[in-house]
């Protein structure tokens, strides 16, 4: 029996070993911290093909100079010298263009299509989590807030993708948690969410129910490729098979750039924290202008956003989560925005281009999955299913084929 090395037990790296499963490969997956240890956690768990888009847009040339200076900016960039992360953002803003936005967004359309039928599949296998649908609502406190939001999804529907917004008439009886400083707002339909913590230890039991192994105690260190591919930990032991997947999410360059993957994956970090509501709130709600997610979890609000490009270790700043709390509270009523659970800081592994990175390495027998910024946990089992393909039977999908690793 085929055996693999998975490292890293975040959506991606489960979704890839219960799919390596399906095609009878004998998987172990090895983390260092435990399931849904970083960005997989705190995030707001849409599934909202809606909204998977491109990170980069030509608002990264408004939004950048101000993400220096206003410590509320939803895009916070620390002064600071600092060479790698000034060259991944001269990258990055290069990419904000019309045309680098519909390239990516061509890319990226193909695997959006599948995703949520990809969620129907775990589940059909035995993932025992739910995914919920129902219209998102989407806010804005001033009409001319909404145009480049609208913008996008207009963009998302040339694509080919499932975005059908509807105005609704008074937008506080929308939604619980509306205050009536919102004047606009809309239902998003045909997206769905979950949540994220429950969700993945639900994938982590059904892969180690179906024989799988795994380990939450275990850095990697090195990966060796070749005729004997295998991962190497921090305590000096060697986990040898005859294939080794990278889904290290924002520290995946680490352990792959010497077989080719060139590609500087920087941490996007996001922070969230849960409130009590007055009322129930029963679905998620989106405020684009402040960037802000909320999410229903355990009977309470994830109130999620910001992007800080700083490093992935780096310690939770407690400015960002005033920060969200700044822009929230006039949009929001019946929430105690000053008794917060759960406050996280989580690193969306960001590329330059805005595409994941999915496929083979140079290295013989050593994959990567991972790189997909926002949007990681709805693309997360497309991914998964994809490259376990890829691994057992050689075969690239088309959907995954401009994900190439090694690309420029
Ligand atoms: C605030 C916020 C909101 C978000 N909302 C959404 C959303 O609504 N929908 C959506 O689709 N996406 C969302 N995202 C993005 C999504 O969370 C990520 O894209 C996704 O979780 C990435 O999954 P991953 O498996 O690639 O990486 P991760 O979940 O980060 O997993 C990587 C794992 O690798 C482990 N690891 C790292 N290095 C090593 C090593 N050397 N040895 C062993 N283990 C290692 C880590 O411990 C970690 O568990 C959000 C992100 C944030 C921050």
């Amino acid at each position: 029996m085929a055996r693999s090395i998975i490292i890293g037990a975040g959506m991606v790296g489960l979704a890839t070993a219960w799919h390596l499963q399906e095609h009878g490969v004998s998987v172990t997956v090895v983390d260092r911290a435990g399931v849904a240890a970083d960005a997989s956690w705190g995030n707001a768990g849409w599934l909202a093909p809606g909204k998977t888009i491109p990170l980069a847009d030509s608002s990264v040339w408004t939004y950048g100079p101000k993400a220096l200076v206003d410590p509320n900016a939803a895009l916070h960039i620390p002064l600071r010298m600092d060479p790698a992360l000034w060259s991944f953002l001269a990258r990055f803003a290069a990419h904000g263009t019309q045309r680098a936005w519909e390239r990516a967004m061509a890319a990226l359309a193909p695997i959006n299509a599948i995703a949520l039928e990809c969620f129907d599949e775990l589940r059909a296998g035995g993932v025992d989590a739910w995914t919920r649908e129902g219209a998102f609502v989407i806010g804005f406190a001033a009409f001319r807030d909404a145009r480049p939001f609208l913008r996008e999804i207009e963009g998302v529907k040339r694509h080919g993708l499932p975005a059908t917004l509807t105005r609704i008439e008074r937008p506080a009886d929308a939604c619980p948690v509306l205050s009536d400083k919102v004047q606009l707002a809309y239902h998003l339909e045909g997206q769905r969410f979950i949540e994220p913590a429950a969700y993945l230890h639900a994938l982590a039991e059904s892969v180690v129910a179906r024989g799988g192994v795994i380990r939450t105690d275990a850095e990697v260190t090195a990966v060796e490729g070749g005729q004997h591919p295998a991962a190497l930990l921090a305590d000096g032991s060697r986990l040898d098979a005859d294939s080794v997947v990278v889904s290290t999410g924002a520290h995946l360059p680490r352990l792959t750039r010497r077989f080719g993957v060139r590609t500087r994956v920087q941490a996007g970090r996001g922070y969230s924290f849960t409130v009590a509501t007055d009322e129930p709130v029963t679905r998620p709600l989106y405020l684009p202008k402040q960037r802000i997610a909320c999410t229903p979890v355990q009977g309470r609000l994830r109130i999620a956003g910001t992007m800080e490009f700083r490093g992935a270790d780096d310690p939770l700043q407690q400015r960002r989560i005033e920060s969200i709390v700044n822009q929230a509270r006039a949009l929001l009523r019946g929430v105690d925005l000053d008794d917060r659970r759960d406050e996280w800081v989580g690193s969306r592994p960001v590329t330059p281009d805005g595409l994941p990175l999915v496929g083979a390495t140079r290295a013989p027998g050593v994959y990567v999955g991972g790189g997909h910024g926002m949007w990681g946990i709805v693309l997360g089992p497309a991914t998964g299913k994809l490259l376990a393909r890829q691994i057992a039977t050689g075969v690239v999908d088309p959907i995954i084929a401009p994900f190439d690793p090694l690309r420029g």
